[in-house]
């Protein structure tokens, strides 16, 4: 681990000084600051936390940090899935909740300038009222803007829209040496040298803290239907997702799941939304899609020509959504596996793996084989129409070292395949420090030393979230 320095009282006094009343410290901090969503990974109380205020406080506390020689971790709302924001060295963790502010739109360019610690849902109900879509739709509504770009959070409108990437126009950005700078701009397009907006994008808090972000906006469609089609089993609801685009369809969304997890979620909602049975037949898995559009009467015609498809394909039924209650119980329910996933497990580990759209069937057969040889029980779901997979190890009696041992055997064995396929580790939570190994494996050394040289680039001192990403402590 490199050789860091401990908060002393004249670093918190500093501290005080660019943060006046911000400063927490010791047994005052809040306990959620020592880790994310996914504790598994590793845990660690930070010595100070500080909710900021603006850029010039960032910027002021950098400067001390970096001339002490102090660990920073940024944390956005810790709804992380990967262990980004878990402070694993101590020092000072910046929370950037409280800069929640939505500066300014510019209609004209349909742009939006926003503080990082926005909330996703806060953003899309406002950029409604201006008759505007913010596409990003990760499940999690309650995470930051600032997280969102970080790990270039993804989601169910992927597929369609593509990802926050996308959307990120320019980014201000104090650096670990307290440097403030900014990164593009409002412009649709640039070839101007290195696009460092796009290297800020899913940095994960390991290069910079990211405190203003000019987001792009695209009209509001105007209706929107989802179809939800029950199969039999999951190898034939899997296999007819490469057909919904090459019938050329274009969902906004495109999701598949098993009964069983559809269970839970429902369990957890406590409302059932999704038949479990089709004429005596037992539903095994479902395909949900969305379409959206200018009118309903646009999207008529589309919705009859799936709905035809899907029932060549072998759906049971084809099942639709068509009134704003209707629509929100169904992505309530999809919304929730993972909620419904975490109240019913005491150990749980998760991979985000990506692999090409064709493959999804071969890899999740591939999954199902290599987990009937451990002791946890597997559980996934999936964003069909981009090849992202959310696959989780769960368990409520296995030991804590057992279980971590036989998960990562099991890891190991599930990213070599979607590598071997084609795909990559993290389709949308990043690395953080729980996926750090995995990365290496896939990628190989140089581009490890390719991505360790950027980062001392930004980074000389290695203060800004260590041991994440590309650097292991
Ligand atoms: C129920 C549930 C559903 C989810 N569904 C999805 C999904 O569909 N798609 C998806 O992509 N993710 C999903 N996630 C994961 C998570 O919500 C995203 O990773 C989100 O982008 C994290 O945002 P956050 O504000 O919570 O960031 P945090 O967890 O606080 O931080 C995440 C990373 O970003 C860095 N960071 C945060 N803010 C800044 C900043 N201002 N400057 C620099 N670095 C920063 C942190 O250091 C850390 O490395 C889900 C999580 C949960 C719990």
């Amino acid at each position: 681990m490199p050789n860091y320095n401990a908060v002393t009282p004249e670093i918190i006094a500093q501290l005080e000084k660019v943060a006046p009343g911000h400063v927490v410290v010791g047994a005052d901090v809040n306990p959620d600051y020592s880790r994310d969503e996914m504790p598994i990974y590793g845990t660690r109380m930070p010595e100070v936390s500080i909710d900021v205020q603006s850029t010039e406080e960032v910027a002021g506390i950098m400067k001390i940090c970096y001339e002490n020689n102090i660990p920073v971790t940024t944390r956005g709302a810790g709804t992380g899935l990967a262990g980004g924001c878990t402070p694993i060295c101590g020092g000072v963790v910046i929370c950037t909740m409280r800069m929640n502010k939505i500066l300014s739109y510019d209609l004209e360019n349909f742009a939006v300038t926003v503080q990082p610690g926005v909330l996703l849902q806060q953003l899309a109900d406002d950029a409604l009222t201006h008759g505007c879509m913010y596409p990003p739709d990760p499940g999690e509504k309650m995470a930051t803007l600032g997280g969102n770009v970080s790990t270039n959070a993804g989601g169910m409108r992927a597929v369609k829209y593509g990802c926050t990437r996308d959307y990120v126009r320019a980014l201000t950005v104090v650096l670990p040496t307290g440097e403030i700078t900014h990164f593009g701009s409002t412009v649709s397009k640039t070839s101007s040298g290195y696009s460092m907006t796009n290297l800020m994008v899913g940095s994960e808090g390991t290069l910079g803290v990211i405190t203003e972000m000019t987001l792009k906006l695209i009209p509001a469609p105007k209706a929107t239907i989802s179809l939800m089609a029950p199969f039999e089993d999951l190898d034939a609801c899997i296999s007819t997702v490469p057909k919904v685009f090459m019938n050329h369809f274009k969902p906004q969304a495109l999701e598949f799941f098993e009964k069983e997890i559809l269970i839970s979620s429902e369990e957890y909602l406590g409302k059932q939304v999704f038949p479990r049975q089709i004429e005596g037949t037992d539903v095994g898995a479902y395909l949900l899609m969305t379409f959206d559009g200018d009118s309903d009467d646009e999207l008529d015609p589309i919705v009859e020509r799936a709905a035809e498809m899907l029932l060549e394909e072998g759906a049971l039924d084809v099942l639709v959504a068509d009134t704003a209650p209707k629509l929100k119980d169904t992505w309530a329910a999809r919304s929730s596996f993972l909620e419904g996933i975490e109240e019913q497990t005491k150990l749980l580990d998760e991979c985000d793996v990506v692999v090409p759209v064709n493959k999804i069937a071969d890899y999740v057969r591939f999954v199902n084989a290599t987990g009937d040889q451990f002791d946890f029980t597997v559980k996934y779901f999936g964003h069909a129409g981009d090849g992202n997979l959310h696959i989780y190890t769960c368990s409520n009696d296995m030991a804590e070292d057992e279980f971590r041992k036989q998960v990562d055997a099991f890891m190991s064995a599930i990213y070599k395949k979607a590598v071997e396929l084609g795909g990559q580790i993290s389709g949308e939570h990043g690395i953080g420090m729980g996926k750090v190994k995995y990365l290496a494996e896939a990628v190989g050394p140089v581009n490890m030393q390719l991505m360790q040289g950027i980062k001392k680039v930004f980074d000389p001192k290695m203060i800004l979230n260590p041991g994440k990403v590309c650097c292991t402590l």
